[in-house]
């Protein structure tokens, strides 16, 4: 089934093109469109809070509200890969925002985690941001998108997706435009085009727990944080897992504590359901690719196994 009120996007971006500025800036329209919420001062790179709470937790994604629907944005490395995380990172999105600047267009950087997005079959929106630039060139850096895209082999539905979606951004004065010369002064242009047309999760949460750790984390307080995707059913605080490792060795381990992620960055909750990113304490050792699944019905693993990591030098 849809879930219809979750997103899970990624956003693909050079250094430097304004994502952290971005995400800023969808939190403070969203936390706006709540009314009346305090906006908070939150950068994708900042985890005071979690140090705060004596939990480590470094993986930079946050996920925003807009009309009833969580939005995960998910933060992809945007430098060279070692050990396949860019891949592993874009298997927890649908779809993912390529963010480019207007005035510099497509760079090295964008090129290598694009060619990983088109790759994993994701629907990609184009977003040309600091059109405000002197000599910025928005319609000429859209259009290196597209050569881009096709270059790296998008397929053509992917190509026609990312003609028919296209935002242009100021992100630094807050306004994303559906062409470079309109009107508008706010976010929600983007914001609506997500919710609209990037697709929702297709998962079950009453069928058997199957989840899929992607990346670890690690703090000195509570030892290693599985984090992944939940491809069925739904995991609670409490319950205990079957660990399938990637070598087909089994564990059991209990959920200490279970978190999803919101506008603050992460959250303790009770319980994370299919389509959703949870990040599970508990599981001693628990490595990347580790499925977690349920030990009175475990699920058939075979779709969502992950490739033995590779060292890709680009
Ligand atoms: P990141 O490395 O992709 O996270 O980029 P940042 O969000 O940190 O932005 C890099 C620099 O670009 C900062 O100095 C931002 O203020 C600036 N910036 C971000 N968005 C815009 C924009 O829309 N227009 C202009 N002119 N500058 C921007």
């Amino acid at each position: 089934m849809r879930i219809e009120n979750l997103r899970n996007i990624a956003i693909i971006a050079h250094v430097d093109h304004g994502k952290t500025t971005m995400v800023d800036k969808l939190l403070r329209a969203t936390d706006a469109f709540r009314a009346n919420q305090q906006v908070q001062e939150r950068v994708l790179d900042s985890n005071d809070q979690e140090r705060e709470r004596g939990i480590t937790i470094l993986a930079k994604n946050i996920s925003i509200e807009y009309k009833g629907v969580k939005i995960n944005v998910i933060d992809t490395p945007g430098h060279a890969d070692f050990g396949g995380e860019v891949e592993r990172v874009l298997r927890m999105a649908d779809g993912a925002l390529l963010l480019v600047d207007a005035f510099e267009g497509p760079m090295p950087q964008t090129r290598f985690v694009l060619r990983h997005a088109i790759d994993t079959g994701l629907k990609i929106m184009i977003v040309i941001n600091k059109i405000d630039r002197p000599g910025a060139e928005p319609e000429r850096a859209y259009n290196d998108c597209l050569d881009l895209m096709a270059d790296l082999g998008a397929t053509d539905e992917q190509l026609e997706f990312a003609m028919e979606h296209v935002i242009f951004a100021s992100a630094v004065n807050g306004f994303a435009r559906l062409h470079p010369s309109d009107e508008t002064m706010d976010m929600y242009p983007l914001l609506d085009m997500i919710l609209d047309d990037m697709p929702a999760p297709d998962a079950d949460p009453d069928a058997p727990l199957a989840m899929q750790c992607v990346t670890v984390d690690h703090s000195n307080f509570v030892g290693r944080i599985g984090i992944g995707r939940v491809w069925s059913g739904t995991i609670h605080a409490g319950d205990t897992l079957l660990v399938v490792k990637n070598d087909g060795s089994t564990q059991t381990a209990p959920v200490k504590q279970l978190f999803t992620f919101d506008y603050l960055g992460r959250t303790e909750c009770n319980s994370v359901s299919a389509g959703d990113i949870a990040a599970v304490v508990g599981i001693e050792g628990t490595d990347i690719g580790d499925v977690y699944t349920d030990p009175a019905s475990p699920v058939d693993l075979d779709p969502i196994e992950i490739d033995p990591p590779t060292l890709s030098i680009v």
